[in-house]
């Protein structure tokens, strides 16, 4: 079968689905081809940062955000560690509404949030498969698209194809776009809970307990996403049977005010980890083709950015397509610009992480320096940018001498 679109995006995950929606309100012509008929917890994100909810409400989709089932605000930030007590840990908690625009961040289902984008872009008149076989794309002038579903060969001819198709992005490969990459730190293991009802609702924690770093994002009605991390050289410490229950005990820990209220919560998804690392291309664009969100490369997931990073690609791709009819490589260079900054920025962040979130006597000794110092500095955090994005800071705080004077605390 062959058709003609104005646009094809390959992957309907959140950065193809929330593209799609624009570009069809916009009047274009969009097919969208998902290979998943049905979208499962893979454990990506569920944490939406501030300034990633200014990029969807720029989208248009923060009220479908929010209608999402067990979507939630989350207000507050406590650093509850193995260096304070629970108390001291309250008195110095973040409230988002007083610092950052926003209102807070987004606790919502991924799977849930794909699905409701995906309809969404339907909705606006995009034409969506799914169940499609892995599709092969010939860049150029008019580039193709080639994919079987059902059975039958489709070739869809357009005048863009978005490559929307996540982490191992065949078409980047096939491009022969180099993809750049950090050494893991740590393996970073999620599980999605339910039954964490001693836990308010609108707060988030964040912090370090012996050898495992750990991360707790409340979505309503409780339940909850709980992220953890440690050390990568120890690749199998959550295998074979069991494996979720002794996750879940790793949140059994002394700094929180009640030990227990995430450790007997009940899994309610699969557990599964990752090395954490960053990656990036030089290339985002070739004749006929441009990449997006992680088929682009990805923000290390220690920091929760991908999701907002991928909602601002979607505002610039769709900003460069509704403009103007020129859609050429050299159209995408400024996003090209704007996305290898935003991404160094935001490797600073990740990096930032794991100098304040280390692990052993020394890391620990100087996490409390730190934390002495962002008490009297906040924006000297590396970690900022995770919460207000790129943006806000200047340059400089990306700078060497910045990096510098952090390592020397
Ligand atoms: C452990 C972990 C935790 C994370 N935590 C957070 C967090 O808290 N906050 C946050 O903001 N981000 C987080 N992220 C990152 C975030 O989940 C991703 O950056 C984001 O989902 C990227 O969306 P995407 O649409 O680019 O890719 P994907 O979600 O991977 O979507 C790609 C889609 O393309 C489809 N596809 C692939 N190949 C083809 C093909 N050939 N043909 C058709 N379809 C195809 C796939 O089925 C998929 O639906 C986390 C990631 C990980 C791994």
């Amino acid at each position: 079968m062959n058709e003609t679109f104005d646009v094809v995006i390959v992957g309907g995950g959140l950065a193809g689905s929330s593209t799609a929606s624009v570009l069809a309100q916009a009047g274009l012509d969009v097919l969208v081809v998902e290979r998943e008929t049905e979208f499962r917890d893979r454990v990506r994100g569920e944490w939406l940062a501030p300034w990633g909810i200014l990029e969807a409400e720029a989208l248009g989709i923060r009220g479908l955000i929010d209608s999402v089932a067990h979507a939630n605000l989350i207000t507050r930030h406590v650093g509850y560690d193995e260096t304070l007590t629970p108390d001291e840990a309250e008195a110095a908690a973040l409230d988002f509404p007083a610092l950052i625009p926003g209102g807070g961040c987004l606790g919502v289902g991924h799977p849930q949030l794909q699905e409701a984008l995906l309809a969404n872009a339907a909705e606006h008149g995009a034409t969506v498969r799914r169940g499609t076989s892995p599709a092969r794309v010939t860049p150029g002038n008019t580039p193709t698209v080639t994919y079987s579903l059902d059975g039958v060969e489709h070739t869809a001819t357009c005048r863009l194809v978005v490559a929307a198709d996540g982490r191992e992005s065949g078409i980047r490969r096939s491009l022969g776009i180099e993809l750049h990459s950090t050494e893991p730190h740590v393996i970073m293991a999620g599980i999605l809970v339910d039954g964490i009802h001693d836990w308010p609702a609108e707060q988030q924690a964040i912090g370090v307990e012996d050898d495992f770093h750990y991360l707790v994002f409340p979505q309503a009605d409780g339940r909850a996403r709980l992220y953890g991390a440690w050390d990568a050289s120890d690749k199998h410490r959550y295998s074979g049977d069991g494996r979720e229950q002794r996750f879940l005990e790793s949140f059994r820990m002394p700094c929180f005010p009640v030990p227990d209220a995430i450790a007997d919560a009940t899994p309610a998804g699969p557990l599964a980890g990752y090395p954490m690392t960053d990656t990036w291309t030089d290339q985002v664009a070739v004749d006929g083709v441009v990449l997006m969100g992680d088929s682009a490369g990805w923000s290390d997931p220690i920091i929760g950015q991908g999701m907002s990073v991928t909602f601002r690609d979607a505002n610039l791709i769709t900003d460069v397509i509704t403009a103007t009819d020129d859609w050429s490589m050299p159209a995408f260079a400024a996003y090209g610009d704007e996305r290898r900054e935003r991404m160094r920025r935001l490797r600073y962040a990740s990096a930032g992480s794991y100098l304040i979130n280390g692990f052993g006597p020394e890391a620990r000794a100087k996490r409390i320096r730190l934390r002495e110092k962002f008490a009297v500095d906040p924006m000297s955090s590396p970690t900022v940018s995770s919460l207000v994005g790129a943006w806000v800071l200047p340059e400089a705080a990306y700078s060497d001498d910045a990096w510098n004077a952090l390592v020397a605390v």
